[in-house]
């Protein structure tokens, strides 16, 4: 019996595809790469953009034939494009789909496959094979830990953790907090549960989730509940690198920056979206921030967390957008010279209260040039960070190899690969940046021989 998932979307889908592989494999199902062979395929969906949305039809148009030709193969369909009340008309549009999963929640399908599982056994009398079953199944683990999925398991370095669910902000252009549900934190000991549980197995590095994460504990009535988890988390044994994201610019409080300045093993890395340059967009976008707050904040994370790291996220040709207004974004990032910003161009989105009271008006092609123009000034902009790296030693975790060669990251995020015949996978190595381009750094670790020359120059053509 095997299983298959295809997760596109945030790092929320694939924590949300870690834990579901993990309940499967507790039903004795084992992982396949390979969609054609599974007997169970699920698809962790994405709507936050149309591209993403079409992306699933795709696939599941792919599915069709492997269903026709096999139709006792399970299809299931989860995360945002189910939603966390799915409609009924699901069933009528996606008739190849046996089962529906809101985000996060694997019982729907566990229990499908239970219920099969227990015809199956039925029909055939074997009553050992279905206790057995069952027996299973009860035997999870109930306070949050996780059992990676098998082929995770030891090869897996930095893990995601969920710390909230759903979200209660509704900017207007977004979709999330109708398809994810109301805002709800997990509680403080499961988390930590979940945490050891990962360690136990290899992980070195958390990075917790949540829609606005500095929200955490919000919805219990704690303004300021994160700095405390970092500190609990801060204590687990043999967990070497937190990080958090995504924070909203209004809830970091000084506690929360100072947690990250001061407890060692949360890194000096802030995700904290700006997504528009102009007061009005923002207003429009019901952000609840104004360009100088956001500016501000910037100003006081970077006094606080020395070496800080930020990142951003920003939606071009939002409703009404003129070009002074994205000027505005321009000129804001362009001063404020953040380490990344992931950029979107707006996709208008079925339900959100821009759909139904605003006007999708900037044409794409003008979208476009806009998205590559911020594309363009993050490229100087990163290059020129990346390059004043350039023979500093800095502290990489090893989380993989790419191309023969081993990939981690900095404590601020930054992608860094090089050269090593030691076995320094889930290893803290110092590495001496060598070369650098916008996106990714090549370096020497200590102790090790020198690249040559002729592999640096096929990765940067390769990287960058
Ligand atoms: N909760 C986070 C972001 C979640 S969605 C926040 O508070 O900002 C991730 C990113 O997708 C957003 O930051 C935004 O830049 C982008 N996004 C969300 N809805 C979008 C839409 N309708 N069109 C284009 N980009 C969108």
């Amino acid at each position: 019996m095997r299983y298959h998932i295809w997760t596109i979307g945030c790092q929320m889908n694939t924590a949300d595809s870690q834990r579901l592989g993990s309940d499967l494999e507790r039903l004795g199902y084992v992982w396949t790469d390979d969609a054609d062979a599974a007997d169970v395929v699920v698809l962790n969906t994405c709507v936050v953009r149309q591209q993403a949305e079409d992306k699933i039809y795709g696939r599941l148009g792919a599915l069709r034939p492997l269903k026709a030709a096999r139709p006792d193969t399970v299809v299931a369909l989860m995360g945002c494009l189910v939603g966390h009340k799915p409609p009924p008309s699901l069933r009528r549009r996606f008739p190849e789909v046996d089962v529906f999963l809101p985000p996060s929640e694997s019982r729907p399908l566990v229990d499908f496959l239970t219920a099969r599982a227990a015809e199956d056994a039925a029909r055939e009398i074997d009553r050992e094979q279905l206790a057995a079953r069952w027996t299973l199944q009860d035997a999870g683990p109930a306070d949050g830990a996780l059992v990676l999925p098998g082929h995770e398991r030891g090869s897996l370095v930095a893990a995601h953790v969920p710390v909230v669910y759903g979200c209660n902000w509704v900017c207007t252009f977004c979709i999330i907090p109708s398809r994810r549900g109301p805002e709800r934190s997990r509680p403080a000991d499961e988390i930590v549960a979940h945490v050891r549980s990962l360690v136990e197995q290899g992980v070195r590095e958390v990075t917790l989730l949540g829609q606005i994460v500095d929200r955490y504990g919000h919805d219990w009535g704690a303004s300021d509940a994160l700095p405390d988890l970092l500190r609990r988390l801060d204590g687990v044994d043999g967990l070497e690198r937190i990080r958090f994201l995504t924070s909203h610019p209004n809830f970091m409080t000084d506690r929360l920056l100072d947690a990250v300045a001061e407890l060692p093993k949360v890194m000096e890395h802030i995700e904290v979206p700006v997504q528009a340059g102009d007061d009005t967009v923002l207003a429009r976008m019901k952000r609840g921030y104004t360009v100088d707050g956001y500016r501000r904040l910037v100003d006081r994370i970077r006094r606080r967390i020395p070496g800080v790291a930020i990142h951003t996220d920003i939606i071009v040709g939002f409703c009404g957008e003129t070009e002074a207004q994205f000027q505005g974004t321009y000129d804001l990032l362009a001063e404020l010279r953040l380490d990344k910003a992931h950029i979107a161009k707006y996709s208008t989105r079925p339900g959100t209260v821009a759909s139904k009271l605003l006007v999708d008006d900037v044409p794409d092609d003008e979208k476009e040039r806009r998205r590559k123009a911020i594309d363009d000034l993050q490229h100087a902009v990163c290059g020129a960070i990346n390059a004043a790296h350039v023979g500093r030693t800095v502290e990489v975790l090893v989380d993989g190899r790419d191309k023969q060669r081993w990939r981690g990251r900095t404590r601020t995020n930054k992608l860094v690969f090089f050269d090593d015949p030691r076995p320094l996978l889930g290893r803290t190595v110092e590495v001496e940046i060598t070369w650098s381009g916008p996106w990714s750094m090549v370096g020497r670790a200590a102790g090790a021989p020198p690249p040559r020359r002729r592999e640096v120059i096929a990765l940067a053509a390769f990287g960058e």
